[in-house]
């Protein structure tokens, strides 16, 4: 025998009514024997419930009665009349009355489920099967608790047995759900969608084999589908852990709906009306489930935390008692509690409603220990909620925590059930609730992290980059679970904002979005609306002002990555402002690309610098750019330097205006950058930079300084012209370290170096750094590679996203 259970939008008129009959009708024809337990049909119990209150508030509710009947006597020969009657007298009494008890209510909403099962064994019978109509009432007996009335089970079980004992053979039972009476006959339910708890019941008096629940979802999920779009139908649940889901709303499952199942072992399988036939096995609750590390999610709005905190109460028994007794008397039912081992305090969570009565409650009966100030605090904190991992094993509980975190989501409060392995955690309900859920759900079930980015600057390098993250965006998902996001676009005038990441035709749609205002401000808040985890900022501008908003994006859960170096050349008291800020909001700051390109320097200076070795001298061609020009004068002695600077500006390998690039300005910032990784407190004006440049032509325009270049080519010949036969021309950045006199010595210039040594040796545009250090002795570390060019920085870039993105898989 096999239980069949129908939920309200399964039973609607419609797809829905007419697969349900052919559900039931299948599983007849299979020999199945179903019993049918049916809900209220569509949306009736809260169109009765609605009819109450007009009539209750003396609004007239004609219409609306007249519309609920149209809904109920649809596509059916039946026309209620004695309900009708019955119906009409009810809410004319309340109307009358301007009054709706409880059990009122209960008698009204009883006849949701009563048409319902007369509706549907009506169909039946019209398609030639023998059906009848049973009222729950006539066999399940409850208290009078009247809206959640609690079911006797031995007297409900012996008079069900005799009912269904009297039925004729072959005739199909259509019970009603969610209704009942108590003792003296009068009208009870038990609970809002309880017709799930009837059919468990009835599932465990008749002894069935299966119980299956028609609903309007493929199944129970690990997430609320609605907040989580990520979230996934779950093959296989115990009843421990459906049981726990059940506590925190899952509408499918009454809170009571579990245990009667699994008392007698009873399957109980979780199906989609609507995909009635396709392929689909729902969701199946058992007691050994296949998968045994099935986990779920869910969440709990409307709840309040209750701070009770005193001094001198260690040791001090019966507190708690006291606590416990008083929302006793109160009706304040409590969900977790904590306390610490010291006895400081005690925080207890409770529904929002009962708030102010729990605190009125524990003032009262604590009222002389508040005057003589044992206990100094008792308030409540409204606005939270609880977020459950179900079915989690704490081991397992660091990385979730963990991104919890990085994504500046601090439970108030941590509690896990025993002996179940439930986690419930405290968080304020508006600004952490889904995320939280999305958070927790990315770290447990989801395959790919998602990473989002916030990208500002798109020119050569910031193009090439957003480029390459969209091209490697699926492999990534599928190498390396990580899904990269590219959230915002931004220049100047635009603003291109995207929760599920701009695509190939992004140029075109940020040429839509314009923008001006407070880009920091823009890019966070649609952040924290989206509620996006992992957010990383990405700045290939040369925008100082961009830079000084690194402190705030960090504040506000952003990691950083760029490639501009103004943070790192400002001031030192804005430099290390930012590491701080950073620091206190545990957010990292990777810029590889600030020197050497996409050259793995930083990361392994700084790895040197940690790990306690000396660096006693860095020394070597910090730009690219200089290092292409100079490398081709080698190279071409005969060539005009004009010449090769235009082709270099035209290879991109310099700036529009060469002048940046030649003055050495740049390399400087490099040398500054560089002793900083040192911890070395510099500024700019103290590394000694030359220009070669002359001076008359630092300041003309771009023309003129054009016109007037032989003046430049004159004096680097003039330099070349002193070099010995094996000496060639190198732009060399140069730090050394004086151990006793614990200072930099930094600089920056024109020198003459041996052709065969390394930075004789270098060719193209490749910048080449000797780290000098105590235990490598004379014998340089040396990092020598592409030091300029879009595609290679851009390279560095997503380097520094992806070094990021491992790190929060861990
Ligand atoms: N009809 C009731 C309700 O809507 C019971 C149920 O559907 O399970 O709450
Ligand atoms: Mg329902």
């Amino acid at each position: 025998m096999k239980i069949l259970k129908f939920g309200g939008k399964s039973l609607d008129n419609g797809s829905g009514i007419l697969t349900v009959l052919d559900i039931i009708i299948d599983n007849y024809r299979a020999g199945e024997a179903p019993v049918v337990v049916v809900s209220a049909r569509g949306k009736s119990t809260d169109a009765l419930l609605a009819l109450a209150e007009q009539a209750c508030a003396g609004e007239p509710y004609e219409a609306a009665l007249q519309a609920f009947w149209e809904h109920q006597c649809q596509d059916t020969t039946l026309r209620f009349e004695a309900e009708r009657v019955q119906l009409e007298r009810l809410l004319s009494g309340i109307s009358l009355l301007g009054e709706c008890s409880p059990r009122t209510a209960d008698e009204l909403v009883s006849y949701g489920e009563v048409l319902s099962s007369q509706y549907v064994a009506q169909a039946l019978k019209d398609r030639g099967y023998e059906a009848v109509a049973i009222d729950s009432g006539d066999f399940l007996v409850t208290d009078a608790h009247y809206g959640s009335a609690s079911v006797f089970t031995e007297a409900s079980r012996e008079r069900c047995r005799t009912l269904f004992a009297g039925l004729p053979p072959g005739v199909i039972p259509i019970v009603t759900g969610f209704i009942a009476r108590d003792e003296a006959g009068r009208r009870t339910t038990l609970g809002r969608n309880g017709s799930n708890y009837s059919a468990a019941l009835l599932a465990n008096f008749l002894e069935a084999s299966l119980m299956e629940n028609y609903t309007h979802v493929d199944g129970i999920y690990t997430a609320n589908p609605s907040v989580v779009a990520e979230a996934r139908k779950i093959d296989e649940l115990s009843y421990a852990d459906a049981a726990e889901l059940s506590q925190f709303g899952a509408e499918i499952l009454h809170i009571k709906t579990i245990e009667p199942l699994q008392e007698r072992g009873i399957p109980l399988r979780v199906l989609n009306t609507f995909s009635y036939g396709e392929e689909s096995n729902g969701t199946l609750v058992t007691a050994h489930p296949r998968d045994k590390v099935v986990r779920a999610l869910a969440s709990l709005s409307g709840k309040a935390l209750i701070h009770f905190e005193g001094r001198n109460m260690l040791g001090r028994s019966g507190i708690d008692a006291r606590i416990f007794r008083s929302f006793e008397a109160a009706e304040v039912s409590v969900s977790l509690i904590a306390q610490g081992s010291t006895e400081r305090g005690t925080a207890i969570v409770v529904d929002e409603e009962e708030a102010d009565r729990a605190v009125e409650a524990l003032v009262q009966e604590f009222h002389h220990d508040l005057e003589t100030g044992h206990v100094t605090k008792i308030y409540a904190e409204k606005g939270l909620a609880v977020v459950a991992i179900i079915g989690l094993n704490l081991l397992e509980f660091d990385r979730p925590y963990r991104a919890l975190v990085r994504n500046r989501i601090l439970p108030i409060l941590l509690s896990n059930s025993v002996p179940e392995n439930t986690l419930c955690l405290l968080v304020r309900d508006d600004e952490e609730r889904e995320k939280a859920l999305k958070v927790i759900h990315g770290e447990l079930f989801e395959r790919p992290k998602r990473i989002h980015l916030a990208v500002i600057g798109h020119g050569t390098v910031g193009g090439a980059f957003i480029g390459q993250i969209i091209q490697q965006r699926e492999l990534l998902i599928a190498q390396k679970n990580i899904d990269l996001r590219i959230f915002a676009i931004a220049d100047s005038r635009h603003l291109l904002l995207s929760s599920s990441g701009a695509g190939a035709d992004w140029t075109t749609e940020l040429e839509r979005a314009p923008f001006s205002g407070d880009l920091p401000e823009a890019i966070i808040s649609y952040g924290q609306r989206q509620a996006l985890e992992n957010m990383i900022l990405v700045d290939n501008t040369s925008s100082p002002v961009i830079a000084s908003h690194y402190a705030r994006y960090a504040a506000e859960g952003f990691d950083i990555v760029s490639s501009n170096k103004k943070a790192n050349i400002a001031p030192y008291a804005d430099y290390s402002y930012l590491r701080d800020t950073l620091q206190r909001h545990r957010r990292s700051y990777r810029y590889e690309t600030n020197v050497g390109a996409g050259l793995p320097l930083i990361d392994n200076l700084k790895l040197l610098h940690l790990s306690g070795e000396r660096i006693t001298r860095i020394h070597g061609l910090f730009s690219g750019s200089l290092s292409y020009i100079f490398n081709r004068l080698t190279e071409e002695p005969e060539r005009s330097l004009r010449s090769i600077v235009e082709e270099s500006a035209r290879l991109g390998l310099t700036e529009p205006d060469p002048r940046e690039d030649l003055s050495g300005e740049d390399v400087a910032r490099k040398v500054l950058i560089l002793v900083r990784e040192l911890d070395v407190p510099a500024e700019l004006s103290d590394v000694r930079w030359e220009n070669p440049v002359p001076e008359a032509l630092r300041s003309l325009s771009l023309e003129d300084f054009w016109a007037r270049f032989g003046e430049l080519e004159a004096s680097i010949e003039a330099l070349r012209a002193t070099a010995k036969p094996d000496e060639v021309l190198r732009y060399v950045g140069d730090i050394v370290w004086d151990d006793v006199r614990q200072e930099a010595t930094l600089s920056a210039g024109l020198r003459l170096v041996s052709r065969t040594s390394p930075l004789g040796r270098v060719s193209g545009a490749d910048s080449c750094f000797e780290i000098y250090t105590e235990s490598y002795g004379s014998q340089p570390i040396v990092i020598q590679g592409a030091g300029a060019g879009a595609a290679v920085t851009a390279r560095g870039v997503f380097g520094d996203v992806l070094r990021l993105a491992e790190g929060y898989e861990s």
